[in-house]
């Protein structure tokens, strides 16, 4: 349904949340993102905000991050703003000032402080540098009104500038902007207004207003719903959900967030305030997102990272062709992941994202029949995108179901969304017309009929190779995930990486249904759900852990320094409080009936235990390789058949995609 502003009309009520991609920086990134946004607005969002842009130099997330003070800036902007309207959409332009969380040297906060994310000590600002920072907010959305943006998004959230200014946690100000709540708010408010003032009333104003800090010392909701009141007052068109101060240890996004987790915070800030609320996080299914809608306990809906995964999920569920939208499964790991490691964010499932001016899928000029051997995430991939060209691809898989890997991932407590993946390329092989053939393994002399083979048999598990590897107790992870064994109370898992921390998080939950439940989720992670304790924060409750897990690695270095930046921290903290043993430099010596033995630091020592689960990496599944070499035809190899070490499905899938594109 559309909303009506006023002054103008959303044709939604779906936000495309605000996430910085990289492209503000990239070369020519301008244009590319004008691509990205414009692509969205295409496939039908109400409202776009585009990633932070500071409004001066201190405000900057990094050295070289993108900030909007100039008239000569207003050019680039207008090339966004330009492909978003020809498509029909609206585009707002957030501005985000890091405040103590910039990573550079020149940091500014409320008071002296240093965020434990950023190695940089933040300066308090002086008075005059307070009043020039408003001053640089007004110019800032002036400018943006300039370049043709409907309006700004005022980032006050996630533990930025403003959100610093509000809470004593960080605001120990003496002056008229720190002490009490009246004054803590004055900053955010003379934003507001000077924004107003340089724009009319004529400019979508949103607010992302931090409902739940979930640091100490955050906001009481009372302030919280003080400042929603006055935002109101001083012209706020829209307020949206802020959850989590980027430095809190608690995960707010992450795909073991159950899907909506936070809309009981905008829920009750319902009625407060008569302007639109926006809700948001781990939003990924137009379902989840009609029913807030329905059950008003939203206005609008923002989803962001689904935007990346696929950028027409908006137009897909309204023509009631849901089915076939590429779910995020809130992963990070090529969003999220990326940008924090300075790489241009883009997303596992849509290797598209934000390369929409170079992954350009166009008709082949030479139809080609095109044979698929194995269905994981890198046949999959490759299979729809090659036939959507034209070539007519059939795809042979051994199993009685597409996936390979993500088959055991999606029992993984918390991955269930990787299911959603394999709907989809279900959906797609259907759609696109790829012709499937399941439970059989293919020989090599069965392809003759094929122009050329793709080879993407993709990985099997390494052995342990040590005394004992063949005890009843050694058993691999396959066989618990796919509940081949009943796995006994005391447990070593060998090998940390990606695969032995999924199954310790998996052992660790005993229940058959591993649906994640909301209440369990709040309480596990000590969320107040009553809103009475000060920035959201209460006592975790963990349940018993049902076994005794040690898990080991022969590095030396800390388990797990390879997960995913924005998310490792999570399992890492969920083995810790479950109290896994984590054992790093460990040398495997044997399996007997007492158990697995090894040596640490020289000691010897066992590890007393009913079953050795082997997670110890993958190898290549290249049988057919020498076949396809005396074959005379071309033939590629994808995904983990090529290289299985650090192997991981964004590879796979990308790896998929780009051949696709080419052959
Ligand atoms: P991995 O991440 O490469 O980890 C393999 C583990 O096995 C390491 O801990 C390694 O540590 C150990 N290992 C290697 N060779 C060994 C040997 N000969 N004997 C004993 N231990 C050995 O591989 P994976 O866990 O199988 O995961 C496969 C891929 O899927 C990875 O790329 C992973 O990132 C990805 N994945 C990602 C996630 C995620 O949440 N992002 C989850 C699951 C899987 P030592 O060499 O120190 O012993
Ligand atoms: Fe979602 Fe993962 Fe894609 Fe990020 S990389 S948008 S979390 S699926």
């Amino acid at each position: 349904e559309p909303l009506d502003l006023g002054f103008t009309t959303l044709k939604n009520r779906v936000l495309m949340g605000s996430m910085h991609t990289g492209l503000e920086e990239a070369k020519n990134g301008y244009k590319k993102m004008a691509a990205f946004y414009g692509s969205r607005a295409k496939g039908g969002v109400g409202l776009i905000v585009t990633g932070g842009i500071s409004p001066n130099f201190q405000g900057r997330v990094a050295p070289f991050s993108s900030q909007l003070s100039f008239p000569w800036q207003v050019k680039n902007h207008k090339l966004v703003t330009k492909a978003v309207h020809e498509e029909g959409g609206k585009i707002c332009l957030q501005i985000l000032h890091a405040g103590r969380y910039a990573y550079h040297p020149l940091s500014v906060a409320p008071s002296k402080s240093k965020a434990p994310i950023s190695p940089f000590k933040a300066r308090g600002l002086s008075r005059f540098e307070l009043k020039k920072t408003i001053w640089d907010y007004g110019n800032c959305a002036r400018l943006a009104q300039k370049a043709g943006y409907d309006g700004v998004e005022i980032m006050g959230s996630e533990g930025y500038l403003i959100n610093q200014f509000l809470v004593t946690r960080t605001n120990h100000r003496k002056d008229e902007y720190g002490g009490s709540y009246e004054n803590r708010m004055r900053f955010a408010l003379e934003i507001v207004e000077a924004i107003r003032k340089k724009t009319g009333p004529k400019f979508i104003i949103i607010f992302r207003l931090s409902m739940l800090d979930l640091v100490e010392n955050g906001s009481q909701w009372e302030e919280v719903v003080e400042l929603a009141k006055k935002l109101e007052s001083k012209g706020v068109n829209i307020i949206n959900t802020g959850i989590g101060w980027h430095e809190a240890r608690i995960p707010t996004i992450a795909t073991m967030v159950p899907r909506g987790a936070f809309t009981w915070v905008t829920e009750k800030m319902k009625g407060e305030v008569s302007i639109p609320l926006v809700t948001t996080n781990r939003i990924n299914d137009p379902k989840v997102a009609e029913s807030i809608l329905q059950s008003k306990q939203a206005d609008i809906v923002s989803l962001a990272r689904p935007f990346l995964a696929d950028a027409e999920f908006v137009k897909k569920a309204a023509e009631g062709r849901s089915d076939l939208i590429n779910t995020c499964i809130g992963c990070n790991q090529a969003c999220l992941d990326h940008i924090f490691k300075g790489k241009l964010a883009s997303c596992l499932v849509n290797p598209y994202a934000c390369r929409e001016t170079e992954l350009v899928i166009t008709p082949t000029k030479k139809i080609k029949k095109i044979a698929v051997i194995g269905a994981g995430p890198s046949g999959l991939s490759f299979s729809v995108e090659a036939q959507k060209r034209g070539h007519e691809v059939t795809l042979f898989d051994k199993a009685s179901e597409v996936g390979g890997q993500f088959n055991y991932a999606k029992v993984v407590p918390g991955k269930e969304e990787f299911y959603e993946t394999l709907r989809y390329y279900n959906n797609e092989i259907k759609e696109t017309g790829v012709t499937l053939v399941l439970n059989q393994k293919i020989t090599g002399d069965d392809l003759n009929d094929f122009d050329e083979i793709v080879l993407a048999t993709g990985v099997h598990p390494r052995e342990l190779k040590i005394p004992g590897a063949d005890h009843p107790k050694v058993v691999s992870y396959i066989d618990v995930l796919t509940k081949k064994i009943e796995v006994g109370e005391k447990v070593a898992v060998v090998g940390a990486g990606g695969i032995g921390f999924d199954v310790t998080d998996f052992l660790l939950h005993p229940k058959e249904d591993n649906a994640p439940n909301l209440d369990d989720f709040l309480r596990r992670w000590g969320i107040d759900k009553s809103n009475t304790e000060r920035g959201g924060l209460i006592n975790k409750v963990l349940p018993h852990p049902p076994r005794q897990i040690t898990i080991m690695q022969r590095k030396s270095s800390r388990l797990g320094k390879n997960l995913g930046k924005t998310t490792g921290w999570i399992h890492r903290t969920n083995l810790k409080e479950n109290n896994v043993t984590m054992m790093s430099g460990v040398e495997y010596l044997k399996v007997d009936d007492s158990g697995l033995h090894v040596k640490i630091d020289g000691k010897e020592r066992i590890i007393s235990c009913d079953h050795v689960i082997i997670c110890a990496g993958q190898l290549v599944n290249q049988d057919l390789k020498g076949k396809l070499d005396s074959l005379d035809k071309p033939f590629h190899i994808i995904g983990g058949a090529l290289k299985a070490g650090e192997l991981d499905a964004k590879r796979a899938i990308e790896q998929g995609v780009k051949l696709a594109l080419k052959i």
